[in-house]
């Protein structure tokens, strides 16, 4: 079985998460695709990030009925500040014999080679590089000085062109806090989410 671990705030999910997801899963041949929220992210220190649980469950309405596509609560479920390199040795601890990969927006690409033990990330899961609008298009040399050529070479074979889709997490806190559309920006179900549970409002909106 090969596995995608899609790691990322998802502080709301939207249509540029699932299509990166949905691309990879075709395009690399993925089998199954694990969404994992993040719990305190070391990278982006969010003054107010919404509670882990009401992101994971905003992800499980997004993806349901889509039988490749899970949610782990590995991250949110940890009390530490959580790095890629635990949540990658979680997976490859409990997907004994699976090839692992880790999907990664373009933006995310370029800083990854400065992430927390990067060495052991790399040698547990295979990077995917997807094109994001704003970000150059991801460059397997940047992990040049980082892996041995033999691998360099596998994860130049893993960059993936999607449709470009100028969505962002922060233009939909945005424009809920500014009261608004936020229409086919996301699943329904999760602008519902939102409105029911009034996240990103402020006072006035
Ligand atoms: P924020 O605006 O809060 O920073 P975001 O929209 O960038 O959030 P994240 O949850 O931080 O979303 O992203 C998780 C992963 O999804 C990252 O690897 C990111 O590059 C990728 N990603 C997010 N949105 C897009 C998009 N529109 N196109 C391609 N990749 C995306």
């Amino acid at each position: 079985m090969r596995y995608g671990i899609f790691g990322g705030s998802f502080d709301p999910i939207h249509w540029g998460h699932l299509l990166l997801a949905e691309t990879c899963l075709r395009k690399a041949n993925l089998d199954r695709i694990i969404f994992v929220p993040s719990g305190c992210s070391p990278h982006r220190a969010k003054a107010k990030q919404t509670p882990g649980e009401l992101r994971a469950e905003m992800i499980e309405l997004a993806i349901t009925g889509y039988e490749e596509f899970s949610v782990s609560r590995f991250e949110i479920e940890r009390e530490k500040t959580s790095y890629t390199v635990e949540t990658v040795r979680h997976f490859r601890d409990s997907l004994l014999d699976a090839e692992r990969f880790l999907l990664v927006g373009a933006d995310m690409y370029y800083d990854l080679p400065h992430w927390y033990e990067v060495s052991e990330i790399l040698k547990t899961v295979i990077p995917i590089g997807v094109y994001r609008p704003g970000a150059p298009p991801p460059h397997a040399e940047v992990f040049q000085d980082l892996v041995p050529p033999e691998r360099l070479e596998l994860f130049r074979r893993h960059v993936v062109q999607m449709p470009l889709i100028e969505i962002s997490s922060t233009m939909i806190r945005e424009a809920v806090a500014e009261g608004e559309s936020v229409r086919f920006l996301m699943p329904r179900p999760v602008e519902a989410l939102i409105r029911s549970h009034r996240l990103y409002h402020t006072e006035e909106s």
